[in-house]
């Protein structure tokens, strides 16, 4: 039975350029959206950009672009990696588009009318990296939970939503529909955080403009999130996505796990007040280490998918990630399973499957026919979109891949080059096997899938498979997936994991980032300097670090004299434990370069005042 499908990735913040996150996220949808257009179901497939927010904001006016130039160029850049990816959706939105402000204004005067916004002071803790207020309950001493870094102190006007009305609508929302919030353990998650008591929340900002004006509210620009999340429903008020917000539309929305909250709970909190309906699951994925290791600018090892997909085909990088891990678990990027995966199911046992039945098909001139089924295929098959319903691509992944090692297995078996063997049958039989395949692959292998149809002169597209069979006229086979040779592999690992430039250091040499965080470093300023008496290499300072002065001794009398000193600026170590150095208290240190015998004093290479924090 035909269905309404619509499916969404998270609208992608414009500060970054694609990585593999995204990229999962997005091909994932792409896997979901062209297996319901395979079935018949009226489908529909949404990505985007969050082009709103203090951060952008911020980073736009640190580049001397505006907001909007700031935005287009990222925005250009996942429209880019999409259409490399071979991502079908069917529209693209932006925060900025007219059409999604006015649907924001629009959902905020039904949330108004409903009496659920009204205005009030906030004065509380905000993560711009996150876009996210925090209670003081869920700081970690002071810093982000999410970035570890320190949050700023918000005051200013605000309005607020009445999510605290919403406790118990949503508790009992999630009790009947146990598929809104999907794999099991973010639902328990969830759930125990609405358990634990909703607070209203801000919902507008006043200190920068880089957003949706809130209607009637000069000054006031909608909170990002209320923003963004809209993008799911505006989509659907614009011609490629009309109506797709109907009762009778299956509404999936695909995150990252650490974006539930805003998804599970504010999200059909919103819906709820506006009078909408809320999507039929919110389902959220695990998240990739690479090599073993967090992904990281710092480290290096972020994956480009781009680079990936030119060196091995843009269908084996889909694969993989498809493949490799169960949708909702999180998982690692190993470089080397990539390439074994490659060889070992996509050249080995898909390739060959095709390649060998071509090739006999042609060598033994038979016109295949086939009327029976040795491959379990029907059961096969339901279990297939089972597993696509229940959204485990990888699941679905492998049901096939038993097919094809079935294949393969089955003309090892019959052996059709024996001169007695029933040569029209199994062949036929194989034959049908891999026309089926090359349909149930297109939302995995969009593009590989075409050609396996085209070598077996298939003249369509793809679609579920009918039973019945049909003759067809293959054509000379070539490899699918051209096996990679120990050679190349080599090469293209050196080229995926570039060794790093930091030289190996055993576990006692390191020190953790919580360590280093221990650390207390600070902009000091000379305010005196004196010698100290019968000491030549000594001076004497007071170091101004903001909340106090400091005396410290420093060893740099023989490269610095005492009136070169005063009102410079340097990197000072503050919660160094204290000593008396020739009879002079030392409190603290100044960082500087040298050995046995100081180079140069540590700096700023612009100013900043005493006392601020240096990491
Ligand atoms: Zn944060």
């Amino acid at each position: 039975m035909a269905k309404r499908f619509y499916v969404t990735t998270p609208i992608y913040y414009v500060s970054d350029v694609p990585h593999l996150g995204h990229a999962y996220t997005t091909i994932v949808a792409d896997a979901l959206a062209r297996y319901h257009r395979l079935r018949g179901d009226d489908t529909r497939f949404l990505t985007g950009t969050d082009d709103h927010g203090q951060k952008i904001a911020r980073l736009a006016e640190a580049a001397s672009v505006s907001p909007r130039a700031f935005a287009d160029k990222f925005a250009d850049a996942y429209r880019a990696a999409w259409r490399a990816l071979e991502i079908s959706n069917d529209d693209f939105i932006r925060t900025t588009d007219p059409d999604h402000e006015a649907t924001v204004q629009d959902l905020w005067r039904r949330m108004a009318e409903k009496g659920d916004i009204y205005l009030g002071d906030y004065e509380g803790w905000y993560c711009v990296p996150c876009e996210q207020f925090y209670t003081e309950k869920e700081l970690e001493k002071g810093h982000c939970p999410v970035h570890k870094k320190p949050v700023e102190k918000v005051k200013e006007q605000s309005y607020y939503f009445r999510l605290s009305k919403y406790q118990e609508p949503l508790l009992a929302y999630y009790a009947a529909h146990p598929e809104l919030i999907q794999p099991e353990v973010r639902r328990n998650e969830v759930m125990a955080f609405v358990r634990g008591g909703l607070q209203d929340i801000s919902i507008s900002r006043t200190t920068f403009q880089w957003g949706v004006p809130v209607p009637e509210a000069k000054g006031h620009v909608v909170y990002v999130w209320l923003d963004a999340l809209t993008n799911y429903y505006s989509a659907t008020r614009r011609p490629a996505l009309a109506g797709f917000w109907d009762d009778d539309v299956e509404i999936v929305h695909l995150i990252g796990k650490e974006i539930s909250r805003f998804h599970a709970v504010y999200w059909p909190a919103f819906l709820m007040s506006a009078g909408l309906r809320l999507p039929t699951t919110v389902f959220c994925h695990g998240w990739w280490t690479v090599d073993g290791e967090k992904m990281s600018k710092t480290l290096g090892n972020v994956v480009d998918p781009l680079v990936l997909s030119q060196d091995l085909g843009v269908d084996a990088f889909r694969y993989f990630i498809l493949r490799e891990v169960p949708l909702g678990a999180d998982g690692d990027f190993s470089h080397e399973a990539l390439l074994t995966r490659y060889n070992a199911e996509l050249a080995n046992d898909l390739g060959n499957l095709l390649n060998r039945t071509l090739g006999m098909v042609h060598k033994y001139g038979i016109v295949p026919k086939s009327n029976i089924d040795p491959f379990d295929l029907e059961n096969r098959v339901s279990r297939y979109s089972k597993h696509m319903e229940e959204l485990q691509p990888s699941r679905a992944l492998e049901e096939l891949w038993t097919l094809v090692r079935k294949g393969n297995a089955f003309i090892d078996e019959k052996a059709p080059w024996k001169p007695d063997a029933p040569r029209p049958q199994i062949l036929g039989d194989v034959l049908e096997l891999c026309r089926v395949l090359s349909h149930l692959l297109e939302p995995f292998l969009p593009e590989r899938a075409v050609e396996m149809r085209r070598q077996l002169g298939l003249d369509e597209p793809a679609h579920f498979p009918s039973w019945q069979s049909r003759t067809f006229a293959p054509t000379v086979a070539t490899p699918l997936f051209p096996r990679i040779d120990d050679d190349r592999k080599k090469e293209l690992l050196a080229k995926w994991t570039p060794k790093r430039e930091a030289p190996p250091a055993s576990d006692e040499d390191q020190i953790t980032f919580e360590q280093f965080q221990k650390l207390d470093l600070r902009v000091g300023q000379v305010l005196s300097a004196e010698p100290v008496p019968k000491a030549k290499k000594l001076l004497q300072l007071t170091i101004d670090i903001g909340t106090a002065k400091r005396q410290v001794v420093a060893g740099i009398a023989e490269t610095y004299r005492p009136e070169e000193l005063v009102g410079k600026k340097v990197i000072f170590l503050a919660n160094l434990k204290p000593a008396t150095i020739r009879g002079v208290r030392s409190e603290g240190m100044i960082l500087a370069a040298g050995d046995e015998q100081v180079v140069a004093l540590s700096g700023l290479d612009r100013d900043a005042a005493p006392g601020t924090k240096v990491r």
